[in-house]
């Protein structure tokens, strides 16, 4: 989780809402990143998603069976179901969020009958960290 807070860390540096995503295989860290949606223009750029991308691109597959992911952040509904997609075993989550959360909230797309894969979820890891990130990023932009 310390090297997505470090992406969630970096996101704020670039302006970006801080939150950090890793995809962790069975020999390690295979992929790493942080929001980039006004850095790239790109609505669907979320540290998830980006991470989801860079590791199938290093082991140049559609699927990260056997892998976890880590991010500081609950998922949005978008990420959860890109999550499943990518067959994720495991999902580390820092904070909760309650405006835009589809894991443990809103969507829950991992419970819904349409779900073809839902990964164990272990919430709340760090969550003080990722929630103070967040927290400031936020204030100071008031
Ligand atoms: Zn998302």
């Amino acid at each position: 989780m310390h090297l997505a807070l470090e992406q969630a860390r970096l996101a704020a540096a670039r302006g970006e809402v801080p939150v950090g995503a890793v995809v962790v295989g069975p020999e390690g860290v295979i992929a790493q990143a942080g929001n980039r949606t006004r850095t790239d223009n790109d609505p669907t750029a979320h540290a998830e998603v980006l991470a989801i991308r860079a590791a199938c691109a290093v082991l140049g597959q559609d699927r990260l069976t056997g892998c976890d992911l880590w991010v500081t952040l609950e998922p949005c509904a978008m990420c959860a179901a890109a999550i499943s997609h990518a067959r994720i075993g495991r999902l580390y989550y820092g904070a909760a969020d309650p405006k835009s959360g589809g894991v443990a909230q809103g969507a829950r797309v991992f419970a819904h009958p349409q779900c073809h894969h839902a990964p164990q979820v272990y919430d709340a890891i760090d969550a003080d960290a990722s929630a103070t990130l967040l927290r400031d990023f936020f204030a100071q932009r008031r």
